[in-house]
Formats: C-alpha cells, sequence, structure tokens
C-alpha cells in the first residue's frame, strides 16, 4: 500500500471554488471514510512516535480535526491556534499577507511553556503564510517547532519551499 496515493485517491478537487479559477482540495471524503482516516492517522503517529513533541498545535479549522487525534494518539496535549477574536483567555497574535488584504491568528499565552517541542499540523500548504504565522506565535512563547506537517502541499505555490528557507522543517503525503 502506498500512503501517498491512497490518500490522493480520497482527495476531491472542487473547481471554481472559493472564486473563479481556484482549484480547491478538499479532504472532506478522505476524513469520511474510516479505513482512510485512520491510515492517515497511523502514518502521522508513526512519524513522530520516536521524536514525541511536547504539545501538538493544530491550525483553525481542519488543523483541528487532525491535530487533536494525533495528539490523543502520542499521548501529548492539542493546543488550538485560532482566527483572531475566537480566543476568550490572553492570547499572542500574528498578521500576515493574503493574496487580498490580511489575516490574524492568536494562540493562547499559556498554550507552550519555554522550550517545549511543538508539532504542527494542517490539512493543506498553499503559500505557507498560515502556517510560518502558526510558527512565529509559537516561538513568541519559547517553543520550538520540530516541524510543520499537513496532509497536502501546493508545491506550485512555492509554500513548502518558503517555510523551509525559513527554518521550518515541513511534511506532506501528497503532492
Ligand atoms: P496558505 O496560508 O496560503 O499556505 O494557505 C493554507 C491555509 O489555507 C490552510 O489553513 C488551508 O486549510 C487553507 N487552504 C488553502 N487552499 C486550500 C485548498 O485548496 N484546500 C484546503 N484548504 C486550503
Amino acid at each position: 500500500l502506498d500512503v501517498s496515493d491512497y490518500l490522493r485517491r480520497h482527495i476531491r478537487t472542487v473547481p471554481d471554488w472559493p472564486a473563479p479559477g481556484v482549484q480547491f482540495r478538499d479532504i472532506t471524503p478522505l476524513l469520511q471514510d474510516p479505513k482512510v482516516f485512520r491510515v492517515l492517522i497511523d502514518a502521522f503517529v508513526h512519524r513522530y512516535m520516536d521524536r514525541r513533541p511536547d504539545v501538538v498545535a493544530g491550525l483553525d479549522a481542519r488543523g483541528f480535526i487532525l491535530g487533536s487525534v494525533v495528539a490523543y494518539e502520542l499521548g501529548v496535549g492539542f493546543v488550538p491556534i485560532r482566527k483572531k477574536g475566537k480566543l476568550p483567555f490572553t492570547t499572542v497574535e500574528e498578521t500576515y499577507e493574503l493574496e487580498y488584504g490580511s489575516a490574524t491568528v492568536e494562540l493562547h499565552t499559556d498554550a507552550v511553556k519555554p522550550g517545549q517541542r511543538v508539532l504542527l499540523i494542517d490539512d493543506l500548504i498553499a503559500t505557507g503564510g498560515t502556517m510560518m504565522a502558526g510558527k512565529k506565535l509559537l516561538e513568541k512563547l519559547g517553543g520550538t517547532v520540530i516541524e510543520g506537517c499537513a496532509i497536502v502541499d501546493l508545491p506550485e505555490l512555492g509554500g513548502s519551499e518558503r517555510l523551509r528557507e525559513g527554518g521550518l522543517e515541513v511534511f506532506t503525503f501528497v503532492h
């Protein structure tokens, strides 16, 4: 069984969504199939069990679905990195540029302790802006991001390359 091919076959491409010309890669069919979902989670867990992070940080919103299960299986805690205005306690925040405008993400100030090793997770890397903002937030609290992982990388957008140039190890299953 080739995990990448197996996962790729369960990702749906939706043309012209959310805007004309965009090919949206939709992972919901993969989550919906219990066998595929298990293969995915087991593959993530296998990758990190021998260098277990102290914390898994998930990026809003599909990173929560993946990250919470991976954290549970690794036996470590989960923390959410959320779009601005959703977290109730004191936060650190990071603003980054989008194609049109900007976005701000937040993290609770007690989510990570100085020196903790953090695994950052999302469903997909496009420009890499979201994952880089997550890395910066975790580092503001003194955390070390051991790797940024996702199911899908869109290499033609250069995000994973930019993240690596910015000092983040990146892992994905599907290009
Ligand atoms: P980036 O910040 O440009 O790398 O965009 C990645 C973020 O946008 C992630 O949180 C993804 O969930 C989301 N995203 C962008 N394009 C897609 C897509 O085609 N499918 C699913 N999520 C996407």
